[in-house]
């Protein structure tokens, strides 16, 4: 379910597509080109159960043997 609202900052919600980080085992992974709601306020975004969906199936295929994708360089920085 999508609020036409942003539930932070009460910003107005509009299409656009975001990326998702997460890091699985050793393995950072960056999803890109996720059609969500975006807040033009804060940028937070809102993804559509659609989008959820395919989400949860990238990270199973992740975590369940090799994915394809192209390798990225990343920066881990660590605040303690
Ligand atoms: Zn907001």
């Amino acid at each position: 379910m999508i609020p036409d609202q942003c539930s932070f900052c009460k910003g107005i919600l509009k299409q656009g597509k975001t990326e998702f980080i997460v890091k699985i085992n050793q393995e950072i992974v960056v999803i890109k080109d996720i059609p969500a709601y975006i807040c033009d306020r804060c940028h937070e975004s809102y993804f559509p159960p659609d989008s959820s969906r395919k989400i949860d199936h990238i990270l199973e295929s992740v975590r369940s043997g090799p994915v394809y994708g192209r390798p990225l360089a990343a920066i881990e920085v660590s605040m303690q």
